[in-house]
């Protein structure tokens, strides 16, 4: 089967099935070689990897995982895909493909199935309309992953990455830094994908911890209180937490909190590391 990432090729797919690019599901599929080979390097995929790949769309860069991996496991929700793809993979005997929508399948019992418990690697070339859910969805599916590499929205990849101080920092960044390292490997313009999307797009690697950076009592606890942080964030810590009717705070007891920390009453979350919320949520758990 021809390369994919070659624009030709493509064209070709697309012309022989007459595919009719669905919006509604986020599809602008890759058209560089370059940028597929980049994506490739930077996940390091080797013959031990078992890749998790969302939205495979034509195929296009799951030949390229095909070509170095051990196994792939794609899943696509448009069901008009999966013909095509049973033709453009034909010569891989490594590739399953699941029909189906990723975030209402049992991630976890399905890649158990396919890769037997073993670390898995995400790839892909994500629907944006859902990135937040997808990479959450993973993060706390318990999947055993190794690494999450993934073409995103640019503005939504800078936010994974920023720390505390810049207008970008927020509940996104924190739940992503949680779990994971951020790096930006990538950025790649609208002229290499067909259809074009509006905005630029960036690969970003995210590298699980082995072990947490932060020590706290309560995760579901936390990310409530880094929810509530940035809903109001014009608001003080004080009056935003207290505010906040799901965590049950009094004013004075978020300012003791705060106070014991030794940061000032009138603190603003975007100015707080993930180490201070750790913290924070400790002590208000305690108190
Ligand atoms: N991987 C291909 C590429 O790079 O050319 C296609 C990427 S395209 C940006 C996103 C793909 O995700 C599309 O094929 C779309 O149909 C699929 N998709 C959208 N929502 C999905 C969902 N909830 N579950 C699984 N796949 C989905």
């Amino acid at each position: 089967m021809a390369n994919l990432g070659i624009p030709q090729n493509t064209i070709d797919i697309l012309q022989k099935y007459q595919f009719n690019f669905q919006k509604k599901y986020g599809q602008n599929f890759l058209i560089d070689p370059s940028v597929l080979e980049r994506i490739i390097a930077a996940a390091e995929i080797t013959r031990e990897d078992h890749v998790l790949e969302i939205g495979p769309g034509i195929g296009t860069m799951t030949q390229y995982l095909a070509e170095a991996a051990g196994h792939v496991t794609a899943v696509e929700i448009d069901k008009a895909l999966i013909p095509i793809l049973q033709d453009t993979l034909s010569e891989y005997d490594n590739v399953t493909v699941i029909q189906g929508d990723i975030l209402k399948l049992d991630v976890k019992g399905l890649m158990e199935k396919q890769s037997g418990g073993k670390p898995v690697k995400v790839v892909a070339n994500l629907p944006y309309y859902i990135t937040t859910p997808i990479i959450m969805g993973l993060f706390e599916s318990n999947v055993p992953l190794k690494s999450i590499t993934i073409m995103v929205q640019k503005e939504v990849a800078e936010r994974m990455q920023v720390g505390p101080g810049t207008k970008d920092y927020g509940a996104l960044s924190l739940a992503v830094q949680y779990y994971a390292k951020p790096e930006i490997v990538a950025n790649v313009p609208p002229n290499c994908f067909i259809p074009r999307p509006t905005v630029g797009s960036a690969v970003i690697r995210l590298t699980r911890h082995e072990a947490s950076p932060v020590q706290v009592e309560d995760e579901k606890f936390l990310f409530a209180l880094i929810r509530a942080s940035f809903n109001q964030r014009r608001k003080t810590l004080a009056n935003g937490l207290s505010n906040a009717g799901e965590l049950h705070l009094s004013r004075d007891q978020v300012t003791q909190a705060l106070e014991n920390l030794g940061l000032s009453p009138t603190i603003r979350g975007e100015a707080l590391t993930l180490e201070q919320f750790a913290e924070l949520s400790n002590s208000l758990k305690k108190a």
